[in-house]
């Protein structure tokens, strides 16, 4: 499996981009940084978009990605919770907006989504998809994506601490977790339902002590701002923890 991450922040400039994250490039997680990062060949390459929750952040290419497909007579499999779908029906894809893709063309819709159980896995362009509930200020999934042959990546989405029930389900060799804030921002981060360097070091011993491993750690979702801030706090989890972190950037590689 190899993951590529498109967007690794959580503000867009010319340097940056919103999360998007691409595996074997054919499944996408989140969508935002899809179409401003792919060619038009690499956007109908697509066989599966996955989406976590519908903060504007993630799901801001869906209609631009819906009308590539649309003009390219494609369609394309969508998998996320009911939720994330009213938002983007509610919102995005209206009529007014912009088109509903879920309806046109009629004959064969552009978009087919199939709504997400957390706790359920799926299958998916190929893999296996276990969605999890994770700790966010609107409901959000992460998910756990396997491959035929067993390799397994766990993507946080948007998520602040207490994150046990989740480790107690999985049994990945990746995880790529969200860091948002720096540490001062801990109060923040709670609030919200995000994850600081000091935080995301109780959830990584967190998964430590339920699961006695730790996999290969990448974190994303970096707010551009501060991320001097968070790269040395982070150099201390890894001190502290005796590993190697990551920290995501656009275009960055990941193998397992
Ligand atoms: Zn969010
Ligand atoms: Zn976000």
């Amino acid at each position: 499996m190899e993951i590529r991450i498109l967007g690794a922040h959580s503000i867009e400039s010319k340097d940056a981009g919103c999360s998007s994250l691409l595996v074997d490039d054919i499944l996408a997680v989140d969508a935002g940084a899809l179409t401003g990062h792919l060619s038009v060949k690499q956007q109908l390459n697509l066989k599966a978009l996955l989406l976590t929750h519908y903060h504007y952040d993630h799901i801001r290419d869906v209609p631009l990605l819906g009308m590539t497909f649309y003009q390219s007579k494609a369609s394309l499999e969508v998998y996320t919770t009911k939720p994330v779908y009213d938002a983007l029906m509610k919102y995005l894809m209206d009529g007014e907006l912009y088109p509903d893709f879920t309806k046109r063309p009629p004959e064969k819709p552009t978009f087919n989504f199939t709504f997400l159980e957390p706790g359920k896995a799926v299958p998916a362009a190929g893999y296996s998809i276990m969605p999890l509930m994770v700790n966010h200020e609107v409901p959000t999934v992460s998910y756990q994506i396997t491959t035929y042959d067993g390799k397994k990546a766990f993507i946080s989405a948007d998520t602040g601490p207490k994150l046990e029930d989740c480790w107690k389900q999985i049994s990945p060799n990746l995880l790529i977790m969200e860091t948002a804030l720096p540490n001062s921002g801990e109060a923040r981060a709670l609030q919200a339902g995000h994850l600081t360097p000091f935080l995301l070091y109780k959830e990584l011993e967190s998964f430590r002590k339920i699961r006695g491993y730790l996999p290969k750690v990448v974190i994303y979702h970096i707010d551009p701002l501060v991320e001097d801030r968070i790269k040395s706090e982070i150099r201390e989890v890894e001190k502290a923890l005796s590993i190697h972190i990551r920290l995501g950037r656009e275009g960055m590689k990941v193998k397992i």
